[in-house]
């Protein structure tokens, strides 16, 4: 992890309320984001933790292919079938 000074969240499972890190740690939070929950630092490996958010907006697009990834299978979810 060099050079990286962050370690991005995102949520995991949106019902239980569950987060999870870039570095491979799941949070669940009774209630809020961990922001909310003033965890200003992830846990685990210490970096200042940030969210990704899912209706966040296209910043630091280039670097969240897998949030784009999320994205797009939601969408289709919702809006057709999944069926090919
Ligand atoms: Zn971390």
């Amino acid at each position: 992890m060099k050079g990286v000074l962050y370690c991005n969240w995102q949520i995991h499972d949106e019902e239980a309320n569950a987060w999870e890190s870039e570095c491979g740690l799941v949070w669940w939070f009774e209630v809020g984001e961990p922001k909310e929950n003033e965890m200003n630092y992830c846990p685990k490996c210490g970096r200042h933790l940030t969210q990704l958010a899912l209706d966040a907006g296209d910043s630091a697009a280039s670097q969240t292919e897998s949030k784009a990834e999320v994205l797009s299978s939601l969408l289709a979810l919702s809006t057709r079938p999944h069926r090919q």
